[in-house]
């Protein structure tokens, strides 16, 4: 049976993703291809596909499309990376994730916006992603070093811990910046040393944490 949302998909890729000029293949099928509707609560569900961020509850945002596809543009995944991903919220930046390196771990500080994302992964079929309940600006060294880390809210600094779990050419994107006053900022570790790139400004919520808004950590 065809997919009614699949029309909708398209035009989001067209007019959105691909009309602003990002032109990845993989990227562009990967958002052809993961029903971003089903990421957002049944009464927003109609709205999925416009140009703009929405609500997911807990205070929290699902990212506008085109914000999804210049930060995975950003951060580049490559079919062998390990990728992971601060700030899960819906799951949806996870599902592209997904679509494109080798395996995604999602870090989320609010259990039940963890809880559904999870579910939700295992019911579309992900068998590379794993969400855990945390806080991110902490990383996660077990699985240390990665290809790729992706925050998706935004804390006063880059991350002490993020920046140390960079394997070598990983790539950390990450809005940076209180209140209005954001920048999205792309860092590539090349052996012993950072490659730091301000891109643009943006607005996402408050990254939350021992590294991120209200931490104590030092930098
Ligand atoms: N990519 C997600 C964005 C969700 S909004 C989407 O498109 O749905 C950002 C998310 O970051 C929120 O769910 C918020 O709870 C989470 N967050 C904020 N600080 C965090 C931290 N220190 N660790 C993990 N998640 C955090």
């Amino acid at each position: 049976m065809p997919d009614p949302t699949d029309q909708q998909r398209d035009a989001m890729v067209a007019n959105q993703i691909e009309g602003r000029g990002i032109t990845n293949p993989r990227i562009l099928e990967a958002m052809r291809r993961v029903p971003r509707h089903r990421f957002m609560p049944q009464r927003v569900q109609h709205l999925a596909y416009q140009d703009r961020p929405l609500p997911i509850g807990h205070g929290q945002t699902i990212s506008q499309p085109y914000m999804v596809g210049l930060m995975t543009h950003l951060l580049d995944p490559q079919p062998d990376d390990i990728v992971l991903e601060i700030g899960v919220g819906s799951g949806y930046q996870t599902a592209i994730l997904a679509e494109l390196a080798a395996e995604v771990i999602g870090v989320e500080r609010i259990t039940p916006l963890a809880e559904r994302a999870a579910r939700l992964l295992a019911d579309l079929g992900y068998t590379n992603t794993t969400v855990l309940v945390g806080d991110g600006t902490m990383g996660l060294p077990d699985r240390s070093p990665y290809d790729g880390i992706l925050v998706a809210a935004a804390g006063p600094h880059l991350p002490r811990p993020l920046l140390d779990q960079l394997a070598d050419e990983g790539r950390l994107v990450i809005p940076v910046g209180e209140g209005r006053k954001q920048t999205l900022i792309r860092a590539v570790r090349r052996g012993g040393s950072l490659h730091i790139e301000r891109l643009t400004s943006v607005r996402f919520v408050p990254l939350i944490g021992k590294h991120g808004a209200g931490g104590d950590a030092q930098i």
